[in-house]
């Protein structure tokens, strides 16, 4: 059976040319940070984004619990959005590993937190209170439809935090997707964040891994916090040599996947019991909203998996779709067919 995986983006396979990387990897011990694919693999990064220095990391949830170890001491306060993936997806992780308390602001459905509700949830200097240490921008923001922050928002952002002393992370997961969409630079993106942190296997397509990136001082306690979370790997340059090739020749192509799910949410929309907010689809995340009246998320999912789609259903009435390497516009079409097949069949 012909099957389309939309569940994910980390689906992903690697790519011929990141296998033959990987074989021919030159690797060293990377906890006595003697492994050159891996610093090769982290300069990179560090250039890209516009920070001093990089730290290459097992998982994104591994690189954003790092970085809210290196920001934040027990009792401090996080503010970041209700619907964040720091939030909803990590276990509570900077609670349960550092003491860390979340302090969530409502996520507007293009993915920002009003600057409003951010002002109000800082804490003044209190004995009462726990101290607001960071602020946690989702770039893009997955929930919310996988719509990309522009750098505008950062700069304002950053005016509000420096105002108060508080730090800023971005949870760039698929920060490069954001750059494709909005045709500029990760740089740029992250120019007003002092710690960024991305995927590598996501759209990116490497098998595994994430990178931070900040300053140096911060990437020397990150590589503390990556060890003691279990984090340091030896002659990981296997990873590292398939990270490199996403950055190199994955990244670029991005955009097909955008145009993908475009393609898939116009198609879905135009299907009777199926909407989709189509000025929401920027990247390459779709969300589907299903008509209750005619069936549950849950049920239609199944239908669709009967018949070789693959998705999440995210909410009672709401299922997500993600477009991906190698997914071609006819894989789309088959996909969408078969969505109004499924759909149809009561
Ligand atoms: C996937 C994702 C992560 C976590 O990545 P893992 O490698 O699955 O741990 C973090 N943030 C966002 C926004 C994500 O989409």
């Amino acid at each position: 059976m012909k099957t389309v995986d939309l569940r994910s983006d980390t689906v992903t396979m690697p790519t011929g040319q990141m296998r033959q990387a990987m074989a021919l990897a030159e690797v060293g011990d990377d906890v006595f940070k003697e492994d050159p694919t891996v610093r090769r693999l982290e300069e990179k990064a560090a250039e890209i984004t516009g920070k001093e220095a990089a730290l290459f990391v097992c998982s994104g949830t591994m690189a954003n619990l790092v970085c809210q170890l290196v920001h934040c001491g027990r009792g401090d306060e996080i503010i970041l959005g209700d619907q964040s993936h720091v939030f909803f997806y990590e276990q509570g992780g900077s609670a349960a590993v550092g003491g860390i308390h979340h302090r969530t602001v409502a996520n507007l459905p293009d993915g920002t937190m009003s600057l409003e509700a951010i002002a109000q949830s800082i804490r003044p200097d209190d004995v009462h209170f726990p101290r607001s240490r960071l602020i946690i921008v989702e770039n893009t923001h997955n929930r919310c439809c996988g719509m990309p922050i522009k750098a505008d928002y950062m700069d304002k952002l950053r005016q509000l935090a420096d105002d108060h002393g508080i730090a800023i992370h971005v949870d760039g997961a698929r920060i490069f997707n954001a750059a494709v969409a909005l045709e500029t630079t990760v740089a740029e993106l992250v120019r007003q964040a002092d710690s960024v942190c991305f995927c590598l296997s996501k759209g990116l397509g490497a098998p595994a891994g994430s990178v931070v990136c900040s300053s140096a001082d911060f990437i020397d306690e990150a590589r503390r916090a990556r060890k003691v979370l279990g984090g340091g790997m030896r002659q990981v340059g296997v990873l590292a040599a398939a990270g490199l090739v996403a950055l190199e020749h994955v990244a670029e192509r991005l955009e097909h996947d955008h145009a993908n799910a475009r393609h898939l949410a116009e198609n879905l929309d135009a299907i009777d019991g199926l909407k989709v907010e189509l000025n929401y689809i920027r990247t390459n995340i779709v969300y589907v909203a299903v008509d209750p009246e005619r069936l549950s998320a849950e049920k239609l999912v199944q239908r669709l998996a009967d018949r070789g789609v693959l998705v999440f259903a995210t909410g009672p009435g709401k299922i997500r779709a993600v477009t991906h390497h190698p997914l071609t516009p006819s894989d789309i079409d088959f996909a969408a067919t078969v969505f109004a097949e499924a759909i149809q069949m009561d």
